[in-house]
């Protein structure tokens, strides 16, 4: 297939982060060989961590209808009958794709998803209005190095690790307490992947307003966060370069060092307890 000469943009190429993706259904046969090549062996214990390059990438494949969940299966079958070691890891991949399936399911029960929560004891919840922070969020200056670094990663790519997309919604839901809905439409205008079932419903999912809601106080810390899935800060360098802060350096409880250099734009335990707050009342104020 050949490109529409008219489609690429005459002025700043800004789709240039792009090209990690090769559109069409070949780009998605050979990022599928790829992985079951390098990345499936360690998917079950490195997919969480946004440092190593192990996921398979496939989402904005999937998402366009370029590959079928069902020729994935049919090649990770093949690859375990060659290789049985792998089965503990494609079964943790496979268990992945399945939550592509649940999105649907909920999508087909609740076709305004990315609108409406699904859970509507929510319908009445405190969100705020913050322009400014919510603007911090989008550009990726919110002084949280996970969170900022996920951010620009999206805006370049149009692609991010999955468990910085957790870390980055939680914060903007639970430490900025601004509607998932505003989350939900940034991450569509920007993700390659973007998928009318997977994003609402992770969103939902991290807001606790989903069908299989994430408990309220689960909150993520995001120096915590940060400190353990990318250890060495290497996913952060990546995408902060010289912005990179002494966050990398915090010890593992998540203790940020001293001499900060990017302020955070609000402070950890107090957006904490402010959300346990909005969410605790919600809880004990729910109509019968
Ligand atoms: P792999 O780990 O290689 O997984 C293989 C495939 O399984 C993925 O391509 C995807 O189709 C499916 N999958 C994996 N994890 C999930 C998950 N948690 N939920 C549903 N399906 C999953 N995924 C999208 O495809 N489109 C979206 O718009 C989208 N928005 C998200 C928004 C938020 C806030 C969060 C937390 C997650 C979102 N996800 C979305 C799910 C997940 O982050 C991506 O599917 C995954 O990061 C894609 O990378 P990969 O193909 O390398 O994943």
């Amino acid at each position: 297939m050949s490109l529409n000469p008219t489609l690429p943009p005459s002025g700043v190429d800004w789709t240039q982060g792009f090209s990690q993706f090769t559109p069409g259904e070949r780009g998605a046969r050979r990022a599928l060989r790829q992985f079951l090549r390098e990345g499936l062996d360690d998917y079950a214990n490195g997919r969480d961590r946004p440092d190593l390059d192990v996921t398979s990438r496939l989402s904005p494949h999937l998402r366009f209808g370029e590959i079928s969940p069902h020729r994935i299966l049919l090649e990770l079958d093949k690859a375990v009958a060659a290789n049985p070691r792998l089965s503990a890891p494609a079964a943790k991949f496979r268990s992945e794709l399945a939550w592509r399936d649940f999105s649907y399911t909920l999508l087909r029960q609740q076709p305004r998803l990315h609108t409406t929560n699904f859970r509507n004891d929510f319908e009445s919840f405190p969100w705020r209005s913050d322009p400014a922070a919510l603007r911090a969020w989008r550009l990726g200056e919110t002084g949280y190095d996970l969170v900022d670094a996920g951010m620009k990663e999206l805006w370049a790519t149009g692609y991010m690790h999955n468990r910085v997309r957790m870390v980055a919604a939680s914060f903007l839901i639970k430490h900025l307490l601004i509607d998932w809905r505003e989350g939900e439409r940034w991450f569509w205008d920007c993700l390659l992947d973007a998928d009318s079932a997977n994003n609402p419903a992770s969103w939902q999912w991290v807001a606790g307003c989903g069908a299989d809601a994430a408990p309220y106080f689960r909150i993520f810390n995001p120096i915590a966060q940060a400190a353990k899935f990318d250890p060495q800060g290497v996913y952060r360098a990546r995408w902060l370069g010289g912005e990179l802060d002494s966050y990398v350096r915090a010890d593992k409880a998540g203790t940020p060092n001293a001499d900060l250099r990017r302020r955070p734009i609000v402070d950890h335990a107090f957006a904490r307890q402010r959300a346990l707050d909005a969410y605790h009342n919600r809880e004990t104020h729910e109509p019968d």
